[in-house]
């Protein structure tokens, strides 16, 4: 069976703790390996994070992985998050810098997220499987591309298991990094992250944030489309299916979708690549 992942975002309200039930229900039917849960900055979602992952794994048994980032947060504070998931009975982490919400001044006891994974290590030994980012494009804040590789390469030598790219669209951005990486001596797996296009407009703007490019012909042949929402998804669901059966066929170890809590553009990229 295909090894796939899914992200969620806590849900805040009632309303979108039901949409996410309504999700995770149709997507644990195509049997993921696992569904990993995002944090915000400066432990604004923390508790929302842990009663996510709760939700899944006990109400949808569903293997989780709720994603730790350091930045604002205290040796401490990621002591007692790790203590918890572990007492839980998770078995995998997602370790990441995060981003310092503006106003806020301080980052914290952690500067980059190799330093949280040799802290995951020192405090958890090798109860946790971590996963870390990798941006096949680039992290948007790297001084040079060649520097981000390397910075790359000490998250796994500090411990981490395996890596979730940064969504992409360009599928030879995917290939050199794995291949630049491999250079470098790092063996773990490198999962593409998927974004399924649901709303054109919204991704985006997402994209520019992230750094993440969308080519110029995807655009126009989107733009082609304007607010016929039926077509763009459609449009969507086969230009990503196609990237996806690239990766596969070219050895990408397995696909993790960011779903945005949503099942439905996720179910029409897997019904195409079956
Ligand atoms: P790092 O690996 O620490 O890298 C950050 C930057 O610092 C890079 O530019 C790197 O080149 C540079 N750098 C690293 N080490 C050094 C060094 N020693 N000296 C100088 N520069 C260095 N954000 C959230 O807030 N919550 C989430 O749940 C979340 N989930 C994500 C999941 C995935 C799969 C991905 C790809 C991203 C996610 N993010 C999340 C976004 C992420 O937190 C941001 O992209 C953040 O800016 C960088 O995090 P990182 O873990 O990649 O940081």
């Amino acid at each position: 069976m295909l090894p796939i992942s899914f992200e969620f975002f806590p849900p805040k309200t009632d309303e979108q703790r039901a949409q996410l039930d309504r999700t995770a229900t149709l997507l644990k039917a195509r049997g993921p390996e696992y569904a990993s849960v995002t944090f915000g900055a400066g432990g604004s979602t923390l508790s929302y994070t842990g009663e996510t992952v709760a939700r899944l794994h006990r109400e949808h048994g569903i293997d989780v992985a709720p994603h730790l980032s350091c930045m604002g947060g205290t040796r401490r504070e990621i002591a007692e998050l790790l203590d918890g998931y572990r007492a839980a009975g998770y078995r995998r982490i997602v370790a990441l810098r995060g981003d310092l919400p503006s106003g806020m001044a301080s980052p914290g006891d952690f500067r980059y997220a190799a330093e949280l994974v040799r802290f995951i290590r020192e405090h958890s030994g090798d109860h946790f499987h971590v996963e870390v980012a990798a941006y096949p494009e680039t992290h948007p804040q790297a001084d040079d591309a060649l520097a981000d590789l390397r910075h790359f390469k000490a998250k796994v030598d500090a411990g981490a298991d395996g890596a979730i790219t940064q969504y992409f669209f360009n599928a030879d951005a995917y290939f050199r990094f794995v291949d630049d990486v491999r250079r470098l001596g790092v063996e773990v797996p490198v999962v593409p992250g998927i974004m399924p296009i649901g709303n054109f407009s919204q991704l985006k703007r997402f994209s520019d944030a992230c750094g993440a490019e969308i080519p110029r012909w995807i655009v126009k042949r989107m733009q082609a489309h304007g607010d016929d929402a039926e077509s763009v998804r459609q449009l969507g669901a086969e230009v990503v299916a196609q990237l996806c059966r690239r990766l596969l066929d070219s050895g990408a170890p397995g696909l993790h979708f960011y779903t945005l809590n949503r099942a439905r553009p996720t179910l029409a990229i897997l019904d195409q690549l079956h």
